[in-house]
């Protein structure tokens, strides 16, 4: 029998994929399946409106067959079958305009972008990455003798004609040899072709079955010496269906309650804690998919982040293709877990990838506004879920509000709450809404704890005149702000470095005549602080407090904190402008202006310690604090 050599651009092909690119071999016995499961579906089409099919819609099955002693893999089906032209165009060509694309570009690739192919799916030639034969005997539906097609790969094939009792397809895999990288014998063990069609064959529709061996005990009739019976044990093999077949998400809600998909959330992802939010999508238009998308109701950080990004499984057709695909949804939804099945998205790399990427596109953008919505769902019927929510994963939606340059910031920021009370959290249009008319800015302080923020002397005029603050915790809050730009129009006020606006324009006339007026007094103070302050001033914002320390320019306290944990020396040097402002109406300054005129010592001494005292408020980190203590000494 003459070998027949595989179409050029097949082989070339084929020797890219099984000598470089699959690094996730373990998905050939995935595409062997499938083409079982559409031959499966093209027979039992038939069967429907043909009575010589003779097999009705529960006789149609897959098994799949290890043989330790042959060393073949076996998977068989009662599908329609091939006769010999189809086995040779089917098998030996991959004639399919897009495969080629596709091979042309990655030609001369390596690396990441090829592992692509292992995402979309190669069909039958994914046999040839785990065996050095595969032997495939059929018989087609309406054909009375069969056909075997033999090949060793990239080299070429026979088809000879041959007996086969019924119609369908026995795919045999010849694995190859163990080496020292790669075992190929685990794929006849029972646990590892269990384990793999239950990763991802699990919905195929058709049963998978498997002779499953299990040892039984039967009493032999005869008493051990305590008067208990002895028992015998042999092995039972039972034919198991292996595949669960119908996926949950696939079921219609009539069916499948939310608590059953919260029960399979729970069972698939081995979580203890209820989700705090489902999405369930059944879309039907340009690109149709079901969905059933879960918002975890706890950070379960290993889970997240143990295997890359992304929690969302894509199925085509109940088939995974994808675990994990982070290119559904932006990061900002990373935490999301679930699935998405689409029959659009084909198993076959012949379809343009970047066609997939389209649809994957378009499905994304569909599931955000979804999630979005179940989310803004959650915040108005169960605020204390949604804020434990925010309190596991807003730290992502504030990073994305972030991202791009703020490209999603409008999308994000309704699902953002923000501090203004030791129990009590809002989002920015909440905040808004509430402000009394008087009110012209959203003002905020910041510090890395609540009480320390609502404690700063600069939000004292901001209380006393019956207006809210947000308290930001963290440097990324500052920069969300910045990225958001307003609310509604109103802008954004740092009580501590910002102009509050409280003041007419006579009351800033005045100020800074102020300033002028008492020029010597506030260089002395800041000369008496060394390098501590760049800039000593009078402030009208401190109520009852003598006095507070801000900053100027573009780095907060906060900011020089956060940069002070930073990896570089240059980082860790960066310092905030410090201004220390002084209430010119409390005691304490003006017992320290009357001093200094007549005695600079203990007026010094008076600054000292003030300006210690402004920036213990400020919370900034205090140098010398055994200096405080001197001065006060000395002082009385
Ligand atoms: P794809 O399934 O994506 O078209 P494959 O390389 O996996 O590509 O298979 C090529 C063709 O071979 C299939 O389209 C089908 O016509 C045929 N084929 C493969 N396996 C079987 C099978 N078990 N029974 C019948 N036909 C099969």
């Amino acid at each position: 029998m003459s070998k027949k050599q595989f179409k050029a651009e097949s082989k070339r092909l084929l020797d890219l994929m099984i000598n470089s690119i699959y690094t996730n071999k373990e998905i050939f016995l995935r595409e062997i399946i499938s083409n079982a499961s559409d031959a499966i579906d093209k027979l039992c089409y038939i069967s429907l409106t043909d009575d010589q099919v003779g097999l009705s819609r529960d006789d149609f099955h897959i098994d799949v067959i290890p043989d330790k002693e042959a060393r073949t893999l076996t998977v068989r089906d009662n599908g329609i079958g091939m006769n010999a032209q189809e086995a040779e165009n089917n098998l030996g060509v991959i004639a399919k305009s897009g495969s080629l694309n596709f091979k042309n570009e990655m030609d001369g690739e390596k690396g990441e972008d090829l592992s692509i192919i292992g995402q979309f799916g190669v069909g039958f030639y994914s046999a040839f990455m785990v065996s050095d034969k595969v032997t495939v005997i059929t018989r087609k539906y309406g054909e009375e003798s069969g056909v075997k097609w033999e090949s060793t790969g990239a080299d070429g094939y026979t088809v000879a004609p041959c007996e086969r009792e019924s119609v369908g397809t026995d795919v045999i895999m010849h694995l190859k040899p163990d080496s020292d990288e790669e075992l190929f014998g685990t794929y006849l063990e029972i646990w590892k072709l269990k384990a793999l069609i239950r990763k991802y064959s699990d919905y195929v529709r058709w049963p998978i079955r498997m002779d499953v061996p299990r040892q039984e005990r039967e009493e032999t009739g005869e008493k051990n010496d305590d008067g208990s019976p002895k028992y015998e044990y042999r092995t039972v093999v039972e034919n198991e269906t292996v595949n669960s077949m119908i996926p949950i998400w696939q079921r219609s809600r009539k069916e499948v309650t939310d608590d059953d998909c919260i029960a399979y959330y729970k069972e698939h992802n081995r979580e203890a804690k209820d989700p705090c939010a489902l999405v369930r999508v059944d879309a039907e238009g340009a690109v149709s998919y079901k969905a059933m998308l879960f918002v975890p109701g706890e950070e379960n950080a290993a889970a997240f982040y143990g295997e890359g990004k992304g929690g969302i499984t894509l199925y085509s057709n109940g088939v995974m293709i994808m675990e994990k695909c982070d290119k559904l949804v932006h990061d900002y939804f990373e935490f999301v877990k679930g699935v998405v099945d689409s029959p659009d998205l084909s198993l076959n790399i012949s379809r343009e990838i970047l066609q997939h990427d389209r649809q994957l596109r378009v499905i994304g953008q569909n599931l955000e506004k979804k999630i979005k919505g179940e989310l803004e769902k959650l915040m108005k019927d169960d605020r204390p879920k949604y804020e434990e929510f925010f309190k596991n994963f807003g730290y992502h939606l504030k990073v994305g509000v972030c991202d791009e340059y703020g490209r999603y910031k409008d999308f994000l920021r309704d699902l953002l709450l923000f501090h203004t009370g030791e129990d009590k959290q809002v989002t920015l249009k909440e905040y808004v809404e509430n402000m009394p008319e008087s009110q012209k800015s959203i003002y905020f302080a910041s510090s890395d704890s609540l009480r320390h923020a609502m404690s700063l002397p600069q939000c004292a005029e901001v209380k006393r005149r019956g207006y809210e603050l947000i308290y930001l915790l963290s440097p990324l809050d500052e920069m969300v702000l910045e990225a958001l730009h307003d609310q509604d129009g109103k802008s954004f006020c740092n009580v501590v470095t910002d102009d509050l606006g409280f003041d007419t324009d006579e009351e800033k006339k005045a100020a800074e005549e102020r300033d002028i007026e008492n020029k010597d007094f506030l260089a002395f103070v800041k000369e008496s602080l060394g390098e501590r302050f760049s800039r000593v001033k009078f402030s009208t914002k401190l109520a009852e407090l003598p006095c507070a320390m801000s900053t100027e320019g573009p780095v907060t306290l906060e900011m020089e904190k956060y940069f002070r944990r930073g990896p570089s020396e240059e980082m860790r040097k960066v310092r905030a402008s410090r201004v220390l402002e002084l209430n010119g109406e409390s005691r304490p300054v003006q017992v320290m202006r009357e001093t200094w005129e007549s005695d600079k010592e203990k007026a010094g001494r008076i600054a000292a310690i003030l300006g210690t005292l402004a920036e213990l408020m400020a919370g900034a980190d205090i140098d010398d604090p055994a200096e405080l203590a001197k001065n006060v000494s000395e002082l009385f």
